[in-house]
């Protein structure tokens, strides 16, 4: 039988719980799908400085490294903020890990449904069928990391500050790629962004991105556009996009726009895939919801548990080929809220039900 050997991070706050429902459902669709888990969990973020005295312990790191994908919650909360900016959860957890597994590519799904267009800040007449787009964004290139970097007090006792923006082609054509295959199972239609008319980069950008897809994906329709125009795009008709993806610091702003227009953090599931291949010939990836630890609701039964389960649906789908299972997960999460049962975030004052009650809502969907 297949199976699929997976990192459990659940990390603080609502990370343990909603969690739970996430292993829940995935342990239901591999009875259904035919294929087994091999899980073993570990400490992140701030319950791993408590037990370890650091926000990613070597043995979380080695549990990483053995398995095929990792299942992350989310890391942070008040009890750590204290501690010096370099050792706090979220930076001494996630970006060591997106660095140790070269996570290139970051996933977003802007995903609304019908019946939650209430959620978004955006007139319902803009968005009368939800919304259903990706966004990719280049993760380990750009100006985050670029070299030089400093900050140099000058003779003439001003300051200057210099950061740079760096791609290699191949770096370009390797997210590219992950667009491209994105675009293939949805409506083959990928935006490309950049700022082509004064960054090198873009230029860069724009000629490799056309010349690969021309080259490896000719069925598929691409299209350019500048940041600044995408960014208006997206809030006045955000579904003329099917596949969006940009570099590093455009995606940062730009799916987190798509975070907005999309209404509930509790809905928004993310991937971020690897440069390695896992055993089954597929990207290693770190799987987790877009939202934070939220400590505002922590241990109350209040978290929505969805984003946490379509991040799991989107592990089965990437890292381990199961599209059946990740659909058969996706559908009933669609099903469960369109039929209105909803946790708080997307109750509009409606009867919500608890985090326990959602996870059961979808497991008897599953059937
Ligand atoms: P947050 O996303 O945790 O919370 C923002 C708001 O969204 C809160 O009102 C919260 O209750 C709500 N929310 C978030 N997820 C929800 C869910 N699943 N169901 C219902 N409501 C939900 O962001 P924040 O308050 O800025 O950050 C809190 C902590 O989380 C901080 O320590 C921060 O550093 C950390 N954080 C971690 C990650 C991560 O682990 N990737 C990401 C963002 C923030």
């Amino acid at each position: 039988m297949k199976t699929l050997k997976i990192a459990v991070l659940p990390g603080d706050g609502i990370g343990p719980e909603v969690m739970q429902g996430a292993l829940a459902v995935l342990e239901k669709v591999a009875g259904q799908e035919g294929f087994g888990l091999d899980c073993s969990t570990w400490d992140v973020g701030g319950a791993a400085i408590d037990n370890h005295g650091v926000a990613l312990p070597d043995a979380t790191k080695e549990g990483c490294r053995a398995a095929e994908a990792i299942l992350f919650g989310s890391v942070g909360g008040p009890k750590w903020e204290s501690l010096p900016p370099k050792e706090q959860p979220e930076r001494a957890a996630l970006l060591p890990l997106r660095k140790e597994f070269s996570l290139f590519a970051n996933i977003r799904p802007g995903l609304l449904y019908p019946e939650l267009v209430q959620a978004s800040p955006l007139k319902e007449e803009r968005i009368p069928q939800g919304i259903d787009i990706v966004c990719i964004r280049e993760l380990t290139g750009g100006i985050y990391f670029g070299q030089p970097k400093s900050t140099t007090e000058l003779e003439d006792g001003d300051v200057e500050a210099i950061d740079t923006m760096v791609y290699r082609a191949s770096e370009i054509r390797r997210i590219a790629e992950v667009a491209a295959v994105a675009a293939r199972e949805r409506g083959g239609r990928v935006c490309s962004v950049d700022k082509a008319n004064v960054l090198e980069t873009s230029v860069l950008w724009r000629k490799t991105v056309t010349e690969f897809f021309a080259k490896e994906y000719p069925d598929l329709e691409l299209s350019h556009l500048y940041v600044d125009n995408a960014a208006m795009q997206l809030v006045s008709n955000p579904n003329q996009f099917d596949v969006l993806f940009t570099e590093n610091m455009f995606g940062d702003i730009l799916s987190d726009e798509l975070a907005v227009v999309c209404g509930s953090i509790g809905m928004l599931a993310s991937a971020s895939l690897g440069k390695g291949e896992n055993s089954h010939g597929l990207p290693f990836g770190l799987y987790e919801p877009a939202g934070g630890s939220a400590p505002d609701i922590v241990g109350q039964d209040k978290a929505n548990p969805c984003a946490q389960i379509l991040s799991a649906a989107m592990m089965l789908r990437y890292s381990f080929g199961e599209t059946a299972a990740a659909d058969r997960i996706e559908n009933a999460v669609k099903k469960v809220v369109k039929s209105g049962v909803r946790t708080g975030d997307i109750a509009f004052g409606a009867d919500a039900v608890g985090t326990h009650k959602m996870v059961e809502a979808i497991m008897a969907e599953l059937g």
